[in-house]
C-alpha cells in the first residue's frame, strides 16, 4: 500500500472513495456501518488497533480497493488514512476535520433520507377514491409533500456547503449530480403515480372554480360543488392573491422543507404557523390549464371558463402570420383570439367594489380590446411598481364599506426569480423569504392599524395561475423542430414556442398522423417525455380548443407538452444560457397549485397580536 503523498493526491483519493460509496449506497450495497467509521476518523483520528494492522499492502493492493466489501474497504481506507495522518500530520489537520469531515457528514445523510424517500415511494400504495375532491387533494399532497421533501433536502445540503447546483461550478460537482439525479428520479416516480390524477383536476377541478367561489364568498348565487362547499358565503371583503407561479410543491417545499432558513427577525415561516389555525386552509388544491402559463391559466381565472371555450390556449399563438403574445396586443388583434372581451366575472358581482393592485407592470391602452381589458373589464387598475410593495398596498387599501370589497393583487416575482435560477433552489427559496416577510407584515400592518378586518368578515384566498419546473438540460429549438420536418417530410410547419409546450401549425390534414411520428421519433432520440397530441384528440377537444371554437385563427395540428426534463427554445441559444426554471409542460410541479384560505377574525388578530407583540 503506497503512502499518499502529497494534499492534492490525498484529497483525490478521499474523493474517490467518496464517490464509490455514494455508488454503492445507491446500488444498497453499503450502509451506513459500512463508511460512519471513516467520517468519524476524519474528526478524530486515531491509532489503528492491532488488530487493523493485520491489513497491510499485500491484503490490499492499490488497484484492487474497489473490489473489496463495503466493510472492508473501510478498514482499507482508514488504515490509509491513519499513514498519511501519521506522517502527514499537519496536511491531515488541514483536509480531514474540517472540509472533508463536514462533506461526508451532510452528503451522506441526505443521500439516505433521499434513498428513504425513493423506496418509500416505490412501496407504499396510496388509492385514490373515484370522483371524491378532497379524497384527491390528500392523494396529490401525499406525494407532492415527498417530491417537495426530496427537492428540500437539495437546498439544504447546498446551503450547509455553500454551493448552488446551476450557478457555480464547485469540486464538489459529482456530488450534486448524482444527489441531483436521486430527486430527479423521486420526481419521475411522484409524476408517475399523478398522471392520471393530474389530467382529472384539470378537467374538473380546474382555476375556473375560483371565480366562483369569489361570488359565493360575496353573497352572491352559484351553483354548489365540492370546491365551492368549501367556502362561507356571507362575506364583507375579499381579498385575492395571485401569486404568480407559485405552484403546489412549491409551496409544501417552502412551507416546511426549508428549516435551516427560518427568518430570525419574526422566527417562523408564516405559511407553517398560520396552519396551526382553523381560520387557515391549505389543503385545497386546483389544477391549472392544459398548458399551465400565465395567459391561459389567467384568461380562465377571470373568466370562469376553459380554454375551449374563451379561445386563449396560451400566451403564445398563431395568428395565421406570425407567433404572437396575447398579453401584448391589442384591438382587432387581440379580438382575432377571443370571442368576448372583456369576459370577466367581476362585471357580474352585484354592490362590490373592486380594487386591483397589478404588479405585472403592463398597462395596455384603456380605450382598446387586450388581455388586461378581458381579465379586468373597465375596472380602474392601480400599477404596483415596485412589486415588493404589492402587500403593503393591500393592507393600505381595505376599507369598511357600505358596499362588499373585493381586491385583487397579482404579484409576479415568484415566476420571475424561477425562471432564471430554477424552481426549487437556494437562490429561490430567498425569493420566498422575501414573500414571507412582507406577507407577515401585511398581516402585522392589518392587525394593528385596521382591527375592523378582523370580524369574520374578511377573507384572503391565495392561489396561483400554474406552478414551476426545475430544468437542468435538454433544449429542443425551433429551428431544430422546422429542420427535422423539411428532412423528413418535406414540410416545414409553423412552430410557436411556449418553453414547455410546442404548437405546430399548417400541416396538411393528410399527413398528421405522419408528423406525429416524426415528432415523436425526434423527441425520442432526444430522451424527452412529452405527451404529443393531434388537435382532434379528446383531451384536446375537452381542455384546449374546442372544433367551434370562435376565433379567426388557426388551430395547432400538433401540440407537445413536456413532462419531464426538457425546454423549447426560439433560438439555438448555448447550454450556458438556458433558463433553469419554466412552465407550460404537464410536470405535477406545473399542474397543481394552492388554494389557500384565511378568514381574519378576532381570534386571529389575538394570535398574531400576542406572537408579534415581542417584537414590534
Ligand atoms: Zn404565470
Ligand atoms: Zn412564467
Amino acid at each position: 500500500m503506497t503512502a499518499l503523498a502529497s494534499k492534492e493526491e490525498a484529497i483525490d483519493f478521499i474523493q474517490q472513495i467518496r464517490y464509490e460509496y455514494l455508488k454503492r449506497v445507491n446500488q444498497g450495497t453499503a450502509t451506513q456501518n459500512d463508511y460512519s467509521k471513516i467520517i468519524d476518523f476524519f474528526r478524530s483520528p486515531h491509532p489503528v488497533n492491532s488488530y487493523q494492522r493485520v491489513f497491510d499492502n499485500t491484503q490490499f493492493p492499490d488497484c484492487d480497493c474497489f473490489l473489496l466489501s463495503s466493510n472492508e474497504l473501510q478498514k482499507y481506507v482508514i488504515l490509509r488514512l491513519y499513514s498519511y495522518f501519521y506522517s502527514q500530520q499537519d496536511d491531515f489537520k488541514e483536509i480531514c476535520p474540517d472540509a472533508q469531515y463536514v462533506i461526508w457528514s451532510t452528503i451522506f445523510p441526505c443521500v439516505e433520507s433521499l434513498k428513504k424517500i425513493q423506496q418509500e415511494l416505490k412501496s407504499i400504495q396510496v388509492y385514490q377514491k373515484a370522483n371524491n375532491y378532497p379524497n384527491s387533494c390528500e392523494f396529490v399532497q401525499f406525494y407532492l409533500h415527498k417530491l417537495a421533501q426530496a427537492y428540500s433536502l437539495m437546498v439544504i445540503l447546498e446551503n450547509q456547503l455553500g454551493i448552488e447546483r446551476y450557478l457555480a461550478t464547485t469540486g464538489l460537482k459529482y456530488d450534486i449530480k448524482f444527489i441531483h439525479s436521486l430527486v430527479q428520479d423521486i420526481r419521475r416516480e411522484s409524476n408517475g403515480k399523478l398522471k392520471k390524477t393530474k389530467l382529472e383536476f384539470q378537467i374538473q377541478w380546474n382555476l375556473t372554480a375560483i371565480s366562483k367561489i369569489i361570488k359565493k364568498l360575496l353573497g352572491e348565487q352559484v351553483l354548489e360543488d365540492s370546491i365551492t362547499c368549501n367556502f362561507v358565503k356571507d362575506q364583507e371583503r375579499v381579498i385575492f392573491i395571485l401569486i404568480d407561479g407559485m405552484g403546489y410543491t412549491q409551496y409544501l417545499w417552502y412551507r416546511e422543507g426549508i428549516k435551516s432558513q427560518k427568518n430570525f427577525a419574526y422566527g417562523l415561516n408564516i405559511f407553517e404557523w398560520l396552519s396551526q389555525f382553523n381560520e387557515y386552509n391549505d389543503t385545497l388544491v386546483l389544477g391549472s390549464t392544459l398548458i399551465p402559463d400565465t395567459g391561459s391559466a389567467i384568461a380562465s381565472i377571470y373568466s370562469g371558463k376553459l380554454p375551449t371555450t374563451h379561445g386563449i390556449y396560451a400566451s403564445n399563438m398563431y395568428d395565421g402570420i406570425n407567433s404572437i403574445n396575447i398579453k401584448k396586443i391589442d384591438g382587432v388583434n387581440f379580438d382575432k383570439f377571443v370571442e368576448n372581451c372583456p369576459d370577466t366575472f367581476l362585471s357580474s358581482l352585484n354592490k362590490t367594489t373592486i380594487k386591483i393592485l397589478d404588479g405585472s407592470g403592463s398597462f395596455t391602452k384603456k380605450n382598446k380590446n387586450s388581455f388586461t381589458k378581458f381579465i379586468f373589464g373597465e375596472f380602474p387598475r392601480e400599477r404596483i411598481i415596485p412589486q415588493d410593495r404589492l402587500f403593503k398596498k393591500i393592507s393600505g387599501t381595505v376599507q369598511n364599506l357600505s358596499n362588499k370589497l373585493l381586491i385583487l393583487g397579482y404579484y409576479p416575482l415568484i415566476d420571475n426569480t424561477s425562471h432564471s435560477i430554477g424552481a426549487f433552489t437556494a437562490f429561490e427559496s430567498v425569493e420566498y423569504e422575501k414573500l414571507n416577510l412582507i406577507f407577515i407584515d401585511m398581516l402585522i400592518d392589518l392587525a394593528k392599524n385596521q382591527p375592523f378586518v378582523f370580524d369574520g368578515k374578511t377573507t384572503i384566498l391565495i392561489t396561483a395561475d400554474h406552478g414551476m419546473f426545475e430544468i437542468s438540460s435538454k433544449k429542443i429549438s425551433l429551428y431544430e423542430i422546422k429542420q427535422v420536418f423539411r428532412d423528413e417530410m418535406a414540410i416545414i410547419p409553423f412552430v410557436s414556442i411556449n418553453t414547455r409546450s410546442i404548437f405546430l401549425y399548417n400541416i396538411p390534414l393528410d399527413k398528421i398522423k405522419k408528423a406525429k411520428d416524426v415528432l415523436q421519433d425526434f423527441i425520442d432520440r432526444r430522451e424527452i417525455i412529452a405527451e404529443i397530441y393531434t388537435k382532434n384528440d379528446e383531451i384536446i377537444q375537452t381542455l384546449l380548443l374546442n372544433s367551434e371554437r370562435y376565433g379567426q385563427t388557426p388551430s395547432p395540428d400538433l401540440i407537445l407538452i413536456i413532462e419531464d426534463e426538457g425546454i423549447g427554445v426560439s433560438n439555438d441559444i448555448e447550454d450556458a444560457l438556458i433558463f433553469h426554471g419554466g412552465h407550460g409542460g404537464s410536470s405535477c410541479e406545473e399542474v397543481f397549485v394552492p388554494l389557500i384560505q384565511i378568514r381574519l377574525t378576532s381570534h386571529l388578530r389575538t394570535e398574531i397580536m400576542n406572537h408579534f407583540a415581542k417584537i414590534s
